[in-house]
């Protein structure tokens, strides 16, 4: 079905526009987004085959929407819009959300706790995002994060490893995010300033979440601090933001 997908994008693309104050608008604080036509066509396109949905009562403002979309397209700006292909909604929630989480141990005990949560991303599923966090946090870009979760799903678990492209070198990319990983979470357990959101620690596929975003946000730095990650996530998002 690809012809039609393509026929349908066509269509949009010659019928629709982004308006060019909303885009203004809504990209206010988003320095790191290229003011491209490529850009905007992409969130164009995403908007038309996302559905987005308000939680807890918010009214979704076209402000919200182009936000989310614009910085939704940067990670698959040079990928294309199919890589978030196979599923529809963006859940967006006021504020932080609280979810019920459930596990059952080795010895078969059952725990149950809540966790507060500013982003989700479920496979085959929606995203969710909180709003407060996407407008107000500085320290953390809850849009690239989920969406990085859903690229690193695409060849199934979120494990850290996205499909990569032909060409490139798993094992490159393996023992480039082990060494950064393992170093990262020796530095926090060492109680040194890990310039990384702490989060990443939590498992290697937060890391990857993690560091996408530095890389599109804070590309010098990320690319300073850990080359051997930049130069994979450069080959894997074609692009070199630094
Ligand atoms: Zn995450």
């Amino acid at each position: 079905m690809g012809w039609l997908t393509e026929w349908r994008r066509k269509r949009v693309l010659q019928r629709h526009a982004i308006d060019a104050a909303l885009w203004k608008k809504s990209t206010r604080g988003l320095r790191f987004l290229p003011e491209t036509e490529k850009l905007k066509q992409l969130a164009l396109l995403f908007l038309a085959e996302k559905e987005f949905s308000g939680a807890h009562g918010l009214a979704v403002t076209d402000e919200m929407r182009l936000a989310i979309a614009a910085q939704a397209c940067l990670p698959i700006l040079e990928l294309g819009l199919d890589w978030y292909a196979g599923w529809r909604g963006i859940v967006v929630y006021p504020g932080d959300f609280r979810v019920r989480r459930r596990d059952v141990d080795e010895a078969g005990v059952v725990h149950e706790w809540d966790d507060d949560l500013a982003g989700e991303a479920m496979p085959g599923g929606p995203v969710v995002i909180s709003w407060d966090a996407a407008a107000h946090d500085p320290y953390i870009n809850v849009v690239i994060h989920e969406f990085a979760h859903k690229l690193d799903m695409v060849n199934g678990a979120a494990d850290g490893l996205p499909p990569l492209h032909a060409g490139m070198d798993a094992r490159l990319w393996a023992a480039a995010f082990k060494e950064a990983y393992d170093g990262f979470c020796d530095a926090l357990e060492r109680g040194q300033d890990t310039w990384l959101d702490p989060y990443a620690a939590e498992h290697p596929s937060e890391f990857f979440a993690v560091i996408s975003e530095a890389f599109f946000e804070h590309p010098a730095q990320t690319r300073r601090r850990y080359p051997a990650v930049y130069e994979q996530l450069k080959l894997f998002y074609r692009q070199d933001p630094a």
